[in-house]
């Protein structure tokens, strides 16, 4: 049963504004595509890997966790809760090669031939399972085995160890074989730790300690308000700036007409810049060049807001 969804993160949300928004000769341009790119065959791959969950209907199944260690947080691509064990699954999708070595040093060589070192994911999925452990004691969850898996998504990365080394057996497997993983847990652990009520509790549980990440992108990458494009957009053809005409949106590039077009380019706003808006800024973010219809169209939205009739402050919704 799924429980909790895998959704875009905020950080690629964050990015793909930033894409679609930041000056195009800004040095950092082809950083934010890169970054971009990267994240989202990430989230691809862990989609596509949901297929293979699909015969586990009597796991609870959460994705994309991220909760509070000491002083910071761990991440968990996947989670699967049964009355037997917990699972962890780190879902990579990864093009080319990986090469273990004898000191658990990985080395992954790319289609056109580049090798650059890459982080161990065994490493990283044992730390999640510690995390998690750790996590469930602070909680005062009552205990119960945790395994974790790395999940090669990709059918075509090839995984190259010595014998020596039992943990590249022992933690990787690619997705098609996953239901086979999961059934030698299942012969492994026959006690009964939960009750389906204790799970459904500790699922509640993680998704109210659920932290999403938040991260202040244009300071990462140096770009100020002046770099970026200003404007509504256009939802179909996403050409920009959309005008505003007799009371309604029009895109000139597509004709599409639409009354809420707005609604998205503020969801950019609160992106980009908070949630905190003024008419000033309403006006300045939409191209907007009457204040009156700025205030309708903030009337409409039907806005928490502070402050008095001048400089009311707007709440926009939370991006998640
Ligand atoms: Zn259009």
């Amino acid at each position: 049963m799924l429980i909790k969804d895998r959704t875009k993160s905020i950080r690629i949300k964050k990015l793909e504004v930033i894409q679609r928004r930041l000056v195009r000769h800004h040095p950092r341009f082809l950083s934010i595509e890169d970054e971009l790119g990267g994240r989202l065959a990430g989230h691809y791959g862990e989609q596509s890997n949901d297929y293979f969950l699909k015969p586990f209907n009597s796991f609870s199944v959460l994705h994309d966790l991220r909760l509070s260690a000491h002083d910071s947080f761990f991440q968990i691509d996947t989670l699967l809760l049964s009355p037997r064990f917990l699972l962890i699954l780190e879902v990579k999708y990864i093009t080319g090669t990986l090469i273990f070595d004898h000191l658990n040093q990985v080395i992954r060589i790319r289609d056109d031939g580049t090798e650059e070192a890459f982080q161990n994911p065994i490493f990283q999925v044992k730390r999640q399972q510690s995390h998690l452990i750790e996590w469930m004691a602070r909680n005062r969850i009552p205990q119960i085995p945790v395994r974790s898996l790395v999940v090669m998504s990709n059918p075509k990365t090839i995984i190259k160890a010595p014998p020596s080394n039992k943990e590249v057996s022992q933690y990787i497997t690619h997705s098609p074989y996953l239901q086979e993983r999961i059934k030698v847990f299942e012969k492994m652990f026959i006690e009964e730790k939960f009750t389906r009520k204790q799970i459904g509790k500790l699922s509640k549980i993680l998704i109210h300690q659920h932290t999403p990440e938040n991260p202040d992108l244009l300071k990462r990458y140096q770009i100020e308000e002046k770099d970026i494009i200003k404007g509504v957009y256009c939802t179909k053809c996403f050409f920009m700036p959309v005008h505003r005409k007799r009371g309604t949106w029009f895109c000139p590039k597509c004709s599409y007409k639409s009354n809420d077009l707005h609604l998205n380019t503020l969801m950019d706003f609160a992106l980009l810049f908070g949630t905190k808006i003024t008419n000033q800024q309403f006006c300045d973010f939409l191209c907007l060049s009457s204040r009156h219809v700025a205030k309708r169209l903030l009337f409409e939205m039907n806005l928490h807001h502070s402050g008095g009739f001048k400089g009311r402050i707007y709440i926009l919704p939370e991006p998640e």
